[in-house]
């Protein structure tokens, strides 16, 4: 996508502005943002349901922004997965290709393979009323990816399923494609989804690209504080300040050490809930952060201690504690996990 722009209703909504991404072949792409910053609207230009307002969208070298979908050779599945009631499975999977007037012992070959590969072989026979929400959704998945497209496109397709299938079919997805090796671009607004299969993120917000990145990567360097204050569950605690001379004071008595001295001079000090430490005593550094505790919630794998720091929640990640609700403590963190970020919220250090 080359400053691709989609404007709707006469210019006043800004759908995706100037959107930028080159997705590698066999890749593994997910746009993932809040709802309404645009990730829908970018998947159905590429598929050609929508028309850019303004840029170019190539596959290869090949410039398809004026194609009509039927000559991308894309295929979608959207959360709402329709299948034709009145038909097999093994007839559902199958129409594609008799749309495409490939011959029976082809076709029949290749429902075959293709019902193999996501485990329906079992379910051929069957009306689309009969099987489970998970065979369901494979059954479209057959249908989309039997064609063998050269890019593979879907929107938020496991949302309608429950709990223990979508981490099924996650997993499931995430094998077939690797296993297909073709190039798919996925939507979602849940991190989870995105950090378990993509091999890179593109987070969005109003419309815009803030960062691509891999999972690692965009977890362990956001580049502005508003990635950082979106990703993660719950995400960075940031913390504002002056900036002088390594440190970083806060409004009242906090003050921060920090890694790198910066020219700016209001900064965000961005520290992650399992990077910080929670003790009623007093820290053993010369520094520390004084709040009140407001609740603690032993969560199994961990418990989670939102601290009010000058009425601003803190959210603090450890493994076990003695600190109770409306106790003063002390929070504390390694300066090399801290991040910096300058006065218009970029990444610094
Ligand atoms: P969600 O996660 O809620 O599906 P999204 O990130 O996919 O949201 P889009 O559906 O791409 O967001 O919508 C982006 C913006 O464009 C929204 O403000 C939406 O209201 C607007 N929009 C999308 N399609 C149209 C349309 N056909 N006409 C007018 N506005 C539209």
């Amino acid at each position: 996508m080359r400053s691709v722009s989609k404007y709707f209703d006469g210019g006043d909504t800004v759908a995706n502005y100037k959107l930028d991404l080159e997705v590698e072949d066999g890749e593994f792409l997910v746009f993932l943002g809040p709802s309404g910053c645009g990730k829908t609207t970018a998947l159905r230009m590429i598929a050609g349901l929508e028309t850019p307002s303004d840029g170019e969208i190539y596959f290869d070298d090949d410039r398809v922004d004026g194609k009509q979908p039927a000559d991308r050779n894309v295929a979608m599945v959207f959360q709402n997965y329709a299948l034709y009631p009145h038909m097999t499975v093994r007839e559902n999977i199958e129409y594609p290709l008799k749309i495409q007037g490939i011959p029976p012992e082809e076709r029949d070959e290749r429902v075959a393979e293709t019902a193999e590969l996501l485990h329906i072989e079992e379910q051929l026979g069957s009306d689309p009323a009969e099987i489970s929400g998970g065979q369901r959704q494979r059954t479209s998945l057959a249908r989309a990816i039997i064609r063998k497209p050269s890019v593979f496109l879907l929107d938020e397709p496991l949302s309608n399923l429950d709990a223990k299938l979508r981490l099924e079919m996650r997993s499931e997805l995430k094998r077939l494609q690797s296993e297909l090796d073709i190039t798919t671009v996925y939507v979602t607004h849940n991190q989870e989804e995105a950090m378990s299969m993509g091999d890179r993120i593109a987070v969005m917000n109003q419309g815009t690209i803030r960062q691509v990145a891999d999972p690692e990567e965009l977890y362990r360097r956001p580049q502005t504080t508003w990635v950082a204050d979106f990703i993660g569950s719950p995400p960075m605690n940031l913390f504002e300040g002056i900036q002088a001379d390594g440190t970083v004071d806060l409004a009242g008595e906090n003050e921060l050490p920090t890694k790198t001295p910066t020219a700016s001079e209001t900064v965000s000090v961005g520290v992650r809930p399992e990077d910080m430490s929670v003790d009623s005593d007093s820290p053993e550094t010369d520094w520390a952060i004084r709040g009140t505790v407001e609740t603690v919630e032993p969560l199994g794998e961990y418990v989670l201690v939102n601290v009010d720091v000058d009425g601003k929640f803190v959210n603090v990640k450890v493994p076990t504690t003695d600190v109770e609700p409306e106790q003063q403590v002390s929070l504390t963190f390694e300066p090399e996990d801290a991040y910096l970020y300058d006065g218009d919220g970029e990444l610094v250090a």
